[in-house]
């Protein structure tokens, strides 16, 4: 790659026009099927009424695989629906990566558990099955598997730990929904799954989420948890029928009928969708192929694995082979060409206050220690790669469509600020990455 880097007045290596950009990674895509689904609700005047959801459950679980699909008002209560599905209560153990979103493993707390950190594979940047083991206690109860940003976590390995150990495992497929490992879908290896449908996932269907299962017994515990409309004479599993018409959990998870519209509508179509998306996104990392400091963050899709909507997509970051230019500086380098990138993904969870400080629930002791005998935090003193995730992954265009010339301007602008990494080593300020927990950007 030649050329002045555009960091120091050069030309941008990115030319596509704000509008062409915006045709590009437009997300969700809605169309006028979208928005006649949602009318047809509006305009039966019913919208507590209609059996559109179970419609829509019925054809999720068909397209998922599993026997049981129940549809909640967001990702974060169908996980902690799906926690309380297999038994996890107080004084247990769960174990989950700590680079995360917060609604993988926080919901733990109330219902009395507590949240047991592991290391992530500096490549996969899912849960290293190699660091579960020594986590494990006599109170350890489950495993919860997050496919982190589309990539599928090592289920082989982490499905014989569970056996071996007698463990429930539970996925969170909010990052990867329709995706494979091994040719089997991701959401169909735990005892329960759950997910986010919210607008921004690679399964929009506006705020939604929902739990998929083979088990009946943890189909209706979700359901008894928070859907009392549902919890009723039909009810199979003998422990629940005593509280029938009541939310056991207290709360009430069911998803907006006009979520469950769209979701009807994007069902359709979300196969297609993702696997433009796995084209382009596959294309952008075949051009990078071999370039220095950079990694692709994907699957080898050889054995039947991929990465379905490649939701929030990341690359790898490897300084050493860019005589140690910091992340920071490489990103300013490569936003100045046009392509919006910044360090970083979600921050190790286990290293914010809230897992380490707080007392949410009035205990008289950190949330954290509180449901348990052991010191976890102690466990937190050995997450090396977690804690420096930050200085080593950045974020990547999410191309929603297959067009190899826009795709190939992109990444170009990786390639010439690899090809001329040394004059960017100059005035390195070498400021370590921001530490972001989603949201709210902490600048250390
Ligand atoms: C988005 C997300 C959730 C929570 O889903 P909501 O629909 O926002 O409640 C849970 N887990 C992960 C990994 C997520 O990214």
């Amino acid at each position: 790659m030649s050329g002045e880097l555009a960091f120091f007045g050069g030309q941008k290596a990115v030319t596509v026009s704000d509008r062409e950009a915006e045709e590009f990674f437009r997300w969700p895509i809605i169309t006028k099927e979208d928005e006649d689904a949602v009318l047809e609700v509006l305009r039966a005047g019913t919208m507590s009424g209609t059996n559109i959801t179970s419609q829509f459950e019925k054809e999720y679980a068909a397209w998922q695989g599993t026997k049981y699909a129940l549809a909640f008002n967001n990702g974060t209560s169908a996980l902690l629906a799906a926690m309380f599905a297999c038994g996890i209560g107080a004084g247990d153990e769960i174990i989950c990566q700590s680079v995360t979103y917060w609604a993988s493993i926080l919901p733990a707390y109330s219902l009395g558990a507590t949240a047991i950190f592991a290391d992530i594979d500096p490549d996969t940047l899912c849960i290293d099955p190699g660091d579960i083991e020594k986590r494990i206690s006599k109170n350890t109860k489950a495993i919860m598997v997050v496919h982190y940003i589309g990539h599928p976590a090592d289920m082989d390995a982490i499905m014989a730990i569970a056996k071996n150990h007698n463990l429930k495992v539970i996925e969170d497929v909010s990052h990867a929904q329709g995706g494979l490992y091994r040719g089997k879908k991701l959401g169909t290896f735990g005892d329960v799954s759950a997910m986010s449908l919210m607008s921004g996932k690679s399964f929009p269907t506006g705020e939604g989420g929902i739990l998929v299962t083979d088990s009946l017994e943890y189909y209706e515990r979700a359901i008894a948890f928070g859907h009392y409309n549902m919890y009723d004479d039909s009810i199979k599993t003998e422990s629940l029928k005593p509280y029938a018409g009541l939310p056991m959990g207290g709360i009430k998870g069911r998803m907006h009928q006009l979520s469950a519209a769209v979701g009807r509508v994007q069902l359709k179509y979300n196969d297609q969708r993702t696997a433009e998306i796995r084209k382009a996104m596959n294309c952008f990392w075949d051009l990078l192929e071999g370039v220095p400091g950079i990694r692709a963050h994907r699957v080898s899709e050889a054995e039947g694995s991929n990465m379905a909507g490649w939701y929030a997509p990341h690359g790898l970051y490897r300084p050493e082979e860019l005589e140690g230019l910091s992340i920071t500086r490489f990103c300013q380098a490569v936003s100045a060409e046009g392509v919006k990138t910044e360090p970083g993904c979600n921050a190790a969870l286990h290293s914010h206050p809230l897992f380490q400080t707080v007392d949410i629930y009035r205990q008289g002791k950190p949330t954290r220690i509180a449901n348990t005998a052991r010191d976890v935090r102690e466990l937190d003193k050995n997450l090396p790669v977690s804690n420096g995730i930050g200085d080593r992954v950045y974020t990547i265009p999410w191309f929603k469509h297959y067009k190899p010339v826009i795709i190939e301007q992109y990444a170009n602008a990786f390639k010439k600020v690899s090809a001329n990494y040394r004059e960017l080593l100059k005035d390195d300020p070498k400021t370590p990455a921001g530490v972001h927990w989603h949201f709210y950007d902490i600048k250390k």
